[in-house]
């Protein structure tokens, strides 16, 4: 049923043209003409002005024969992992490696080149199915950007797969959702030797406020962070300004809400506690909190059509499919939060986001065939629906 040598050329042409977030307009050329080869109305949204990019998220539409099937969706994204470079694949013995100093890329090419390989399976073999939707997003790797700013409006289906995750035979239902913040704390700057009376710590109050954080992890479904501290001009200065930029992340939203107000808390009871009189006035370290969601949590039941439909497949192919939680956030994540119930496939890739990165060929092609087996599965499912020619 499945090319590999079709597939595997399909891997080596996406992995060899550079596409780094947000330049990725070589990449999206070559798709359209693949796309448009497979029968697809293929158009782009408006993210390109929306991110400074050199093109927007590709969305591609195939008709399909069941016109009253339920639309599915399909999502990947476009762009890799910096640092990139030239990527130069090379195949040994079934397993594709990269040959320079740059990632694979597999991440999320391995993806894109399934879903062709099962598109031209569907085309050969003439399998009949409802409307198909492909969303191929740019600037993922750089916080979800394009499925950020993706034209929803663009889209019918209800229900999809992204194929962006590492390993084989796994999928992933859930994922936590993110709060970043980033604090500012303004006190007052004064001669450290001569008048530290005079001044007042902005650095004393961070470390105070973090002292009492709960970090690391807080529960099996919840993480929080302080990353990065930026402040002070000198040594024999009273530090007036500094900022902290931290994350929380969890499973369960109110989880998420509670870590993130307390984060935030801490910070104001260290500046009510570093408050003092400096020459008959009362100070106060100002706090100035820029708290955003990066991206929302995520969670498809398991009785959920999209899990079925993919434990369906799995089992008549003979293919073993488990349930992982996800660590992080994906595009699946903003997709959800815009009320598509979309799970992550597996895609075979390995050590993302290293020199060291790999896939197999075999595990693609397994990937590609349990997708076209997803697709029948659903068009047989509409059992009103007759192929119509
Ligand atoms: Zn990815």
């Amino acid at each position: 049923m499945v090319n590999r040598h079709r597939l595997s050329e399909e891997f080596a042409r996406l992995a060899a043209i550079n596409s780094p977030p947000l330049h990725e307009h070589a990449i999206a050329r070559y798709l359209v003409g693949r796309l448009e080869n497979l029968g697809a109305e293929v158009l782009f949204d408006n993210a390109a002005e929306a991110t400074g990019g050199e093109i927007g998220n590709l969305v591609a539409r195939f008709a399909g024969q069941l016109k009253s099937a339920e639309p599915l969706l399909f999502s990947v994204h476009m762009d890799t992992v910096e640092p990139g470079g030239q990527v130069q694949p090379v195949l040994r013995d079934g397993v594709f490696y990269s040959a320079g100093d740059t990632v694979l890329g597999a991440d999320d090419k391995a993806g894109v080149a399934e879903l062709i390989e099962a598109l031209e399976v569907l085309r050969e073999q003439q399998i009949p199915h409802g409307p198909l939707e492909v969303v191929i997003t740019i600037a993922e790797e750089i916080g979800l950007v394009g499925a950020k700013h993706l034209d929803y409006s663009l889209l019918k289906s209800k229900r999809g797969f992204a194929l962006d995750t590492e390993g084989s035979g796994w999928m992933v239902l859930q994922a936590p959702g993110a709060n970043h913040l980033q604090i500012d704390i303004e006190g007052v700057a004064s001669h450290a030797g001569m008048t530290p009376e005079l001044g007042l710590s902005a650095i004393h109050t961070a470390a105070l406020a973090i002292g009492r954080m709960r970090l690391g992890r807080i529960d099996h479904e919840t993480t929080a962070n302080i990353g990065r501290i930026e402040g002070g001009v000198a040594r024999n200065i009273v530090p007036q300004h500094v900022t902290v930029v931290g994350e929380a992340r969890s499973h369960d939203a109110d989880k998420l809400q509670e870590q993130t107000t307390h984060m935030l808390a801490c910070f104001e009871a260290a500046a009510k506690e570093m408050s003092r009189v400096i020459e008959d006035q009362r100070v106060t370290p100002r706090v100035d909190a820029d708290i955003r969601s990066d991206f929302p949590s995520m969670s498809v039941p398991e009785d959920a059509m999209t899990v079925q439909l993919a434990r369906s497949a799995a089992q008549s192919l003979g293919q073993e499919l488990k349930v992982r939680l996800g660590g992080g956030g994906s595009d699946a994540n903003i997709f959800n939060g815009h009320g598509i119930e979309m799970i992550i496939l597996a895609t075979g890739m390995q050590k993302v986001h290293t020199h060291d990165e790999y896939v197999a060929v075999a595990d693609m092609a397994g990937v590609a065939e349990l997708l076209v087996e997803i697709i029948r599965q659903a068009g047989s499912a509409n059992p009103d629906n007759l192929p119509a020619d």
